[in-house]
């Protein structure tokens, strides 16, 4: 009997001849399958957005496709599940005689477009693929989803083996695994000469490793051996290292040793250059408009970004008509909006929560006036929107009625320096928090 995993790659080799090669790399792509039981077949989709355009548009393909391939009917559900990097978990290297792939050969760092949000790393990562293990090492690069860290580690791969360097990846979930069956299969001393032998080593979404304290160790012991000898690492994560609260105190302090650049959420203008270089890749021509209308529709994720833009490009195709502002309405029309979010807890809804909490309205939280109450408010505020949504600094200037963006990290440096120590702020926190949707 195959595995849901394997029956839903062989779907989507039927998939990818009846769907476009846009949608497919899109949308499908990077799915994989959870689990087949009974009726019910789960995929795991990378984004709640993919998630919503799957059940969209091709949840009746997908079922059938599925029913001729296992025989009866089933139930088809989709589910988020990021970071699924299939191009990280496809790949075995332990069982090839050939050289690691490099990541997929579209992460490139010309293809890159750099913007204040993601500067630094964009040119600490450029700069190991050219020399690895001199400047900085590691290098951690920490920041939510969808916002280039497997980009850049694909880039550095694929820069720093056109170099002549020896890269492995790994996912950390696929680390783990592996560090698991080599115990089981005695074959620890293979697991680490695999390491060992590498020029970089690229250990991607280390967030996986919280509460896994034997693969920390493991860890541990590889990132010395490599480090001693100059050997470069490049970690990500969705947060950085002081964040992950069961990480061994050790290797937190390894991790924080080189390094440590975030990514965060593009810039209106980022953004923008982005949907341009996309456009002009697929050959597509669009309207200034229709790009400010993406950008401001989505504003806190890369891939989602892409996406909108895919699904607007193929819905103008199978229309046969330019990609109007029209058509970019109607197809963005039920997708998440960023004003809604995948977890509905947004910028908006934060302020909510915390004018309600303080009992003040919403014009004075975003009005001029101060005093302590309002003060703290605001910084409370701040904290929350920054820590919870990849809003930018510069649009939560906007959202508290027009502050710079300076101020704004003023503000949140205010809350970040005390909370771990202040009880009150935590209080705070916390109650905002509880009463925050999901
Ligand atoms: P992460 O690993 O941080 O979750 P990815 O690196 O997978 O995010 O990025 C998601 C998608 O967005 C990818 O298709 C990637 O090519 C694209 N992307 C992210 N940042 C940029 C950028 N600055 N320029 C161009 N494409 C980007
Ligand atoms: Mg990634």
């Amino acid at each position: 009997m195959k595995t849901a995993k394997e029956t839903w790659e062989t779907a989507k080799g039927a998939l990818q001849v009846q769907v476009s090669k846009a949608n497919f790399d899109t949308w499908l792509k990077d799915t994989v399958g959870i689990s087949h039981q009974g009726n019910q077949f789960v995929i795991g989709t990378p984004s709640a957005f993919a998630k919503e355009w799957l059940e969209k548009r091709l949840h009746s393909l997908v079922t059938k496709v599925l029913i001729s391939l296992v025989g009866h009917e089933v139930e088809v559900q989709f589910q988020v599940c990021p970071d699924q990097d299939s191009v990280w978990q496809g790949q075995n290297h332990s069982q090839s005689k050939l050289p690691p792939p490099v990541g997929n050969p579209r992460h490139t760092f010309e293809n890159f477009v750099v913007g204040g949000s993601n500067r630094l790393a964009y040119a600490a990562a450029l700069g190991i693929s050219e020399e690895p293990g001199r400047q900085y090492n590691p290098l951690f690069i920490h920041g939510g989803s969808g916002l280039g860290k497997t980009h850049l580690s694909h880039a550095i791969g694929n820069e720093a083996s056109e170099n002549g360097f020896k890269v492995v990846y790994t996912g950390s979930e696929q680390f783990t695994n592996e560090f698991i069956s080599s115990i089981r299969e005695r074959r620890t001393e293979e697991f680490r000469s695999k390491f060992r032998n590498a020029d970089i080593l690229v250990i991607e979404d280390i967030q996986f490793l919280v509460g896994k304290p034997q693969t920390q160790e493991t860890l541990f012991h590889t990132f010395n051996e490599l480090h001693d000898t100059n050997r470069q690492l490049v970690i990500t994560s969705d947060r950085p290292p002081k964040a992950m609260t069961t990480l061994e105190s050790s290797l937190c302090s390894r991790l924080e040793c080189g390094l440590i650049a975030q990514v965060e959420a593009p810039d209106l203008e980022t953004r923008l250059a982005i949907l341009h270089a996309r456009a002009e890749e697929q050959q597509v021509v669009i309207d200034e408009a229709v790009f400010d209308f993406i950008a401001q529709r989505c504003q806190r994720n890369v891939r989602e970004l892409e996406g909108a833009l895919t699904a607007l490009i193929a819905d103008a195709k199978m229309a046969q008509q330019r990609p109007t502002l029209e058509l970019a309405q109607e197809a963005l029309r039920d997708m998440p909006s960023d004003n809604l979010g995948p977890y509905a807890t947004t910028p908006a809804s934060i302020l909510k929560a915390v004018a309600d909490h303080f009992q003040i309205s919403l014009e004075s939280l975003k009005g001029r006036k101060r005093d302590n109450r309002l003060a703290m408010a605001r910084q409370i505020a701040i904290y929350l929107v920054r820590e919870k949504t990849n809003c930018p600094l510069q649009d939560i200037g906007k959202l508290l009625g027009g502050r710079d963006h300076s101020t704004i990290l003023r503000g949140y440096h205010r809350i970040a320096g005390v909370v771990s120590t202040d009880p009150a702020v935590q209080r705070n926190l916390h109650q905002i928090v509880a009463n925050l949707p999901m």
